[in-house]
């Protein structure tokens, strides 16, 4: 959408186009990925849903809810940029009243970014308190249910949880299927946090940030696997848009 004219807007929109907006973020993401990584990816979902469904790829959001330790290495690293809550909440309503007033009334919200998921809820609904008449498709997490075997076959040397999967096999692979030259391949390091449990503390004690900014294993990324989570992610991002608008 940020390439076309606004002529070409007005008419996808009336056409009854779908617009899918990415929430992701501005954060590190280890030696190896760039800062764009979770605005990357899921755009890259998005057009490549778009060869199945037609629709429309909005402007990602590119700031995110502030990165945790566990999950994202935490708010230490520069580069990592990140947002309040709130702040995400009231961008992501603005965005959508206006995505609405732009002519869309299909709209899809696909996050990246673990931290957002629980903020974007509220933006929608808080969105369609002002704009009724829209209806919008939430996706707090990309994957459709993997089966055990799956998992194998995609998480070479065993699936670690997804909260770890931040510059690491997953990410790393997709990067090498969308991006190749975006990845530094000899930079990669596996690394994982000293320490981690299942609950959170704060501030983060030092053993729960890996030095890297990687939380698992990237060195067993490949462009191949990056393409099946890629064509898994896109399959169920068309699933959800042809079952929930018609299309
Ligand atoms: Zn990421």
């Amino acid at each position: 959408m940020e390439n076309l004219t606004w002529e070409e807007v007005r008419d996808a929109a009336a056409a009854g186009l779908p617009a899918v907006i990415s929430i992701g973020s501005t954060e590190q993401h280890g030696p190896h990925l760039p800062l764009a990584t979770d605005c990357l990816i899921p755009v890259g979902i998005a057009l490549q849903a778009a060869e199945q469904v037609p629709l429309v790829v909005a402007p990602p959001i590119r700031f995110g809810a502030r990165s945790r330790a566990l999950s994202g290495g935490g708010e230490t690293f520069p580069g990592t940029l990140s947002i309040r809550g709130n702040t995400l909440v009231e961008t992501l309503k603005d965005v959508l009243i206006a995505l609405r007033r732009s002519g869309f009334h299909r709209l899809c919200v696909q996050n990246w970014h673990y931290e957002n998921a629980g903020f974007l809820w509220e933006a929608c609904d808080l969105a369609v308190e002002q704009a009724p008449d829209a209806r919008i498709l939430l996706i707090e997490e990309p994957w459709p249910a993997f089966s055990y075997e799956e998992l194998v076959e995609l998480f070479p040397g065993g699936f670690p949880g997804w909260d770890v999967e931040h510059a690491s096999i997953m990410e790393t692979s997709i990067m090498l299927a969308l991006h190749p030259d975006l990845v530094h391949t000899d930079r990669i390091v596996d690394d994982e946090a000293e320490r981690h449990p299942s609950w959170d503390v704060v501030p983060a004690p030092p053993e729960f940030v890996p030095r890297s900014g990687v939380l698992w294993h990237p060195s067993v990324a490949t462009a191949e696997l990056g393409r099946r989570f890629l064509d898994a992610a896109a399959e169920r991002l068309a699933d959800a848009l042809r079952t929930e608008f018609k299309l």
